[in-house]
């Protein structure tokens, strides 16, 4: 499977995917909010993009259906129970569904709610997974709850992208790294792999930003990190009420609330 990250530079600091079959060139789009740029790339690279994938119904991500389907006649593939939402949806994912492009990449779709009820994430079937995560999972972060509920969320990260290898490979759909690493050091501040990364987020970020695997998610990202004593005492000062023992649901519940605010 080739993979193109995006950067079009947009305020909502947006990453868009294609992802390829390098044997039929035949391509799907995530995410494409800049469909005039991710057409441009995938001339670029003589790839033909057949397929659009909507990880939830947010504007930011959705926005660029239209365009790019009149300009390739792509079908559009969503969560079922966002389809009317979204609207125009060719095919309605369930959990479990595989996605095929060409005739190598199979897709996986996880059923991922939290940040919206309806949220889809992609786990590529490949040597070295990757993870296309929408606005579930993001570098060193977790998608807000705003118009989702973030006890879906706090089960998305345990049952699911928790178990996932440790080599998958991070691609979400904002990069909010430099930030979410300073929330991480503003509740763990002796964290070293923070430290290290946020270094060399700040020289590289936008469209040069690293990608994490998961692995150095569950160093970096405070809601992968959920045990950690300093996580807990720091939120203790912030909630005495948790108690000196409290749950993975209710630290992860409540670091969530304090990201809100932050
Ligand atoms: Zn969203
Ligand atoms: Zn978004």
């Amino acid at each position: 499977m080739l993979i193109e990250r995006i950067w079009p530079g947009n305020d909502y600091r947006n990453f868009h995917y294609l992802l390829a079959c390098p044997e039929t060139g035949e391509a799907l789009a995530v995410d494409p909010l800049d469909w005039q740029r991710c057409l441009q790339v995938a001339r670029s690279k003589g790839w033909t993009i057949t397929q659009i994938l909507n990880t939830h119904e947010h504007l930011d991500h959705t926005g660029g259906n239209s365009g790019l389907i009149e300009a390739t006649r792509a079908r559009l593939l969503a969560h079922a129970g966002a389809a009317t939402r979204i609207g125009g949806v060719d095919r309605g994912l369930s959990k479990g569904d595989v996605i095929r492009v060409g005739r190598t990449v199979e897709l996986e779709c996880l059923d991922t709610p939290g940040h919206t009820l309806s949220h889809i994430c992609l786990l590529s079937h490949t040597e070295q997974p990757a993870l296309f995560s929408g606005d579930t999972l993001f570098n060193a972060g977790a998608g807000n709850c705003h118009s989702g509920k973030v006890e879906l969320l706090y089960e998305s990260f345990s049952a699911q992208l928790a178990r996932l290898p440790d080599t998958t490979r991070l691609f979400p759909g904002h990069e909010y790294l430099t930030r979410n690493l300073e929330f991480t050091l503003d509740r763990e501040p002796d964290n070293s792999a923070a430290q290290a990364l946020l270094a060399e987020a700040k020289s590289r970020n936008g469209g040069e930003a690293p990608v994490t695997t998961l692995g150095q998610e569950k160093q970096v990202n405070t809601f992968f990190r959920l045990s950690s004593p300093m996580v807990i005492a720091q939120l203790r000062a912030a909630f005495p009420q948790i108690g000196e023992q409290p749950d993975a649901r209710t630290v992860f519940l409540k670091l969530r609330e304090l990201r809100n605010s932050w």
